[in-house]
């Protein structure tokens, strides 16, 4: 048998248009090559109302413990205007050694790598691990992720699949393959702070209540002081606000309400609850009083709100340890570079694996995802399924 060759299955994948939720051929692709393998594949398909159908896959070999999940998603953004690509971001073209597409990095070049990687560990082993390998890969991960992980991990427990570790291949690395693997995500919580105030005639603001200066004052307050110090894995947690919101077409009327979105990305100081708590009595503190404020016109209290948006981005540390070592040990052996551990960037479907077993992130270099261009060094698709292929070697040892 010829060596499974990660950049041609790469290439397979970045020819399929997956832009989310549309399917576009790529889990089709997995599926056969991994049915092929002799892996027991699972096409899933789940819907909820206002949302669109996306379909996913499960495909699972062997049947004993340990049992070491690779977990990703084959959908990507969209590409925007193609004619700005220097190659067609459906291509899957390779130019001066570096492989073209939307997905390349984020992240069908790592799903490739790990595919690649287990059917070499698969015919190095008569075929079968001595555990047990899957692949849970979504079409929802770049979308609203309501059909894919979360839905996938459930319908998986509900039929007693057991898992005890999960590899996740988000493109992590920083600079250079190698550079970080993550091992923890901050959470992220949404909200709109609203400010209620008395409509009226701007030049006779004695008669109105203008909200306008009850938002900028408790936007100062949310925005000055920090939520916490950070943590031992993480950076400080951060407030900020996105966009003020009051819409008032006229020049001569002081509006009735005024609104301020914010998120927040938080560390491990909080939990939601906290949080919340927190953000809201340093609100209520600074809405007290407004004698402080020379310019105001009437001293009245700021009465405020704050809505807070439903959130299903907890925060989470993987805690160092025998797998961790292990995947870190394999890095190091087929790479020569000792990785960052890292906690910082944005949300990943991470979040939800972290529920059912622990799990560490690393794939191919971030620079270029979601960008015009996406792409990959065809050395480090070959680099990474190297890695992948020496943590099958390690964790089955
Ligand atoms: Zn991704």
């Amino acid at each position: 048998m010829t060596k499974p060759d990660p950049i041609s299955i790469a290439r397979h994948l970045l020819r399929c248009p997956s832009v989310t939720p549309v399917e576009g051929g790529a889990l089709s692709y997995l599926a056969a090559v991994l049915g092929a393998a002799s892996f027991t594949v699972h096409r899933m398909t789940f819907s909820e109302p206002g949302t669109a159908d996306v379909e996913n896959l499960y495909a699972r070999i062997g049947t004993a413990m340990p049992h070491l999940m690779f977990a990703g998603h084959t959908d990507v953004v969209p590409p925007g205007d193609p004619k700005i690509w220097s190659h067609a971001p459906f291509s899957g073209d390779i130019a001066d050694g570096v492989l073209f597409g939307r997905g390349a990095v984020d992240m069908k070049g790592a799903i490739a790598c790990k595919i690649a990687a287990t059917l070499e560990y698969l015919t190095a082993n008569g075929g079968k691990p001595k555990g047990s390998i899957s692949f849970l890969i979504t079409g929802d991960e770049e979308g609203a992720a309501i059909n894919g992980s979360p839905k996938l991990l459930k319908w998986a427990a509900e039929r007693g699949e057991k898992f005890s570790h999960c590899i996740l291949g988000e493109p992590g690395n920083v600079a250079e393959l190698g550079d970080t693997i993550k091992l923890g995500r901050r959470g992220s919580q949404n909200g709109v702070l609203v400010v209620t105030g008395k409509q009226g005639h701007v030049a006779y603001p004695q008669r109105a209540d203008n909200p306008v200066r009850g938002l900028v004052k408790l936007m100062t307050a949310l925005m000055d002081e920090p939520l916490d110090k950070g943590s031992d894995h993480f950076d400080p947690s951060n407030l900020e606000f996105t966009s003020i919101d009051i819409g008032n077409p006229t020049v001569n009327l002081i509006p009735g309400e005024a609104r301020a979105r914010f998120n927040i990305r938080f560390n491990d100081c909080h939990d939601y609850a906290s949080l919340k708590a927190l953000v809201e009595k340093r609100a209520a503190a600074a809405a007290g009083d407004h004698s402080a404020s020379k310019t105001r016109v009437n001293a009245l209290p700021v009465r405020w709100a704050i809505n807070w948006e439903p959130s299903n981005a907890d925060v989470f540390y993987t805690e160092p340890g025998e797998f961790t070592d292990r995947v870190i040990g394999s890095f190091v052996e087929a790479t020569g570079k000792k990785p960052k551990l890292s906690t910082s960037g944005g949300t990943s479907d991470a979040r939800f694996i972290k529920d059912y077993c622990p799990v560490v992130e690393f794939g191919l270099v971030g620079t270029t995802m979601h960008a015009v261009d996406e792409r990959v060094p065809v050395a480090d698709l070959t680099a990474l399924t190297a890695v992948y292929r020496k943590i099958l070697a390690k964790y089955f040892a």
